[in-house]
């Protein structure tokens, strides 16, 4: 079965940025996503569309179809009050904005009471280099059309969650 719109499938992949290996799969713990929902970065997922199980492929991805470029708007001064009494550079954080939404930050900086930080993601203006083998490719369940994303062992059941 090739991948195709609504498919769910699952891929082994490794990510490196010049070079070096960014990130990758775990054995057995492949990583499984809904194709056409937005589940992951625009330029690995079209680099899959209509590649079948077995298949291998090696894709570079530029940062506008990653994980976008680098935006100086991104860093912001938070007053050091916001945080706990220890503030670790490099450190990742979660910001809850007024409408609900969670979102991760690392901490550039901090200067009396001012602390610097970054809501860019980290791979924000990379060149991600994937290579990706194809393990599975199945048709999606309506509930997993409806939620937008795949179903497996270990994921929500049924109606408790969207
Ligand atoms: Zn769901």
């Amino acid at each position: 079965m090739k991948i195709t719109q609504d498919k769910v499938v699952s891929i082994e992949y490794v990510l490196k940025v010049a070079g070096q290996i960014e990130d990758q799969s775990e054995a057995g713990d492949p990583l499984v996503y809904l194709h056409g929902h937005n589940n992951i970065i625009p330029g690995l997922e079209n680099a899959l569309e209509g590649h079948d199980v077995g298949d291998k492929i090696n894709v570079t991805v530029l940062p506008e179809d990653g994980y976008g470029e680098r935006d100086q708007e991104n860093l912001q001064i938070l007053p050091r009050e916001d945080f706990d009494d220890d503030v670790e550079i490099n450190a990742s954080y979660f910001a809850q904005s007024d409408d609900g939404s969670v979102n991760p930050f690392t901490v550039l900086a901090v200067n009396g009471n001012e602390v610097t930080v970054d809501f860019n993601p980290p791979l924000a203006g990379q060149t991600l280099d994937f290579e990706a083998t194809i393990l599975d490719v199945r048709d999606a369940t309506a509930e997993e059309l409806d939620h937008g994303h795949p179903h497996g062992e270990g994921m929500h059941d049924d109606e408790d969650e969207e």
